[in-house]
């Protein structure tokens, strides 16, 4: 530790070299600087105005000097004491300079900041578990408007104007739509079955198109039915294309979606746009088809409606190549939401809608 010296020789080399000494002395303090308490300890030691170096020096070399070495000593140091500020001041610097650093720190071992992330909707998992189940057939996917025309969600599927069969669909129509021509009128999608009709007008055949997606009914909330809901849509048109087609892609279908021992059931039912037109039943998942609860004691689950795409549709696109003379076709739909529900054992399709965060995270 550097103290000042008494001099005894004020001879301009014997000066120089005392200043030589204390610059050196001050020059490894600075570096040994190595916070900021450091640094100040290093300040008030040489530039405190009672008693810090600078200080000493003006009473041991300056006052103590003899007269006529006054004005060398003098000049020293002056000098001096803007070197020593300019060495202190550099120390500083270097300190704020490595602060980042020391700001970024990081300590691993405090416990983290957990994030939640989101996961699939349990719906939209099942649709696209049954979308999957499909494309590794070769299907494509194809979607279309939640708010369709008349035209596509009924006239264009065989649903005349006034036909009875509009009435299974209870339509929530928009309203101010009076002044347009029926087929113009807009409506909220009872069925994916539009985008049938969509795909076919923009693709020639061969086409093996499933079709996920909304669709609204003006049903009453209750435990199986919301007036919202998804389903999943299919269509394939080719030559020579058969019921048998039909039955065995249904069949992998639900056997790819619920397990190698659910066997189909195919029962005779009516939809306009598809001729003949079936209901499919699975073997429950259940009970394997003993009767329980869930099955209504029958050992069949009703899951989805198809049939072999009606002649009269394919007049409606029969410009893009859809002549019922050459091709034909099946077409199926099924209940998303009612899959998931079986899927995923809930007994309440409202669970589904009503964003309980408790409810879905079960299924993350
Ligand atoms: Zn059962």
């Amino acid at each position: 530790m550097y103290t000042v010296p008494k001099l005894d020789d004020y001879s301009p080399a014997a000066l120089d070299a005392a200043v030589r000494e204390l610059l050196v002395a001050l020059d490894s303090e600075s570096k040994a600087v190595s916070n900021e308490s450091d640094w100040k300890n290093l300040r008030d030691r040489w530039m405190a105005r009672k008693s810090g170096i600078l200080t000493q020096i003006n009473d041991l070399w300056l006052k103590a000097a003899p007269a006529p070495a006054k004005r060398e000593v003098g000049q020293r140091v002056n000098q001096l004491k803007s070197r020593v500020e300019q060495i202190i001041d550099a120390a500083q610097g270097r300190l704020k300079a490595a602060r980042p650093l020391e700001s970024q720190r990081l300590d691993i071992t405090l416990p983290g900041i957990r994030r939640p992330i989101g996961a699939e909707h349990p719906v939209i998992k099942a649709l696209n578990e049954i979308v999957s189940v499909f494309k590794a057939m070769g299907y494509s996917v194809s979607e279309g408007p939640e708010i369709e025309t008349d035209y596509y969600n009924f006239e264009a599927l065989n649903f005349p104007p006034n036909h009875p069969a509009r009435d299974t669909q209870d339509t929530l129509f928009i309203a101010g739509q009076q002044s347009k021509p029926l087929r113009d009128r807009l409506l909220l999608r009872t069925h994916t079955s539009p985008v049938q009709i969509r795909t076919m007008e923009k693709l020639a055949p061969p086409i093996r198109v499933v079709i996920p997606g909304k669709v609204h009914r003006n049903d009453a909330p209750d435990a199986s039915h919301s007036p919202m809901f998804h389903q999943v849509e299919g269509l394939a048109v080719d030559t020579n294309i058969t019921f048998c087609d039909l039955k065995g892609t249904l069949d992998h279908a639900m056997k790819a979606l619920f397990g190698s021992s659910v066997r189909t059931r195919f029962q005779p039912s009516f939809f306009p746009f598809t001729e003949p037109s079936a209901e499919v039943a699975i073997s429950c998942i259940f009970c394997g088809g003993k009767g329980c609860r869930t099955c209504k004691q029958g050992g069949w689950i009703e899951l989805l409606g198809c049939g072999m795409v009606d002649p009269n549709v394919f007049e409606f696109v029969r410009n893009n190549g859809y002549d019922p003379a050459k091709v034909s076709g099946f077409a199926f739909g099924m209940g998303a939401d009612r899959i998931a529900l079986l899927k995923y054992g809930v007994d309440d399709i409202q669970l589904f809608f009503q964003g309980d965060v408790r409810f879905l995270a079960q299924f993350a």
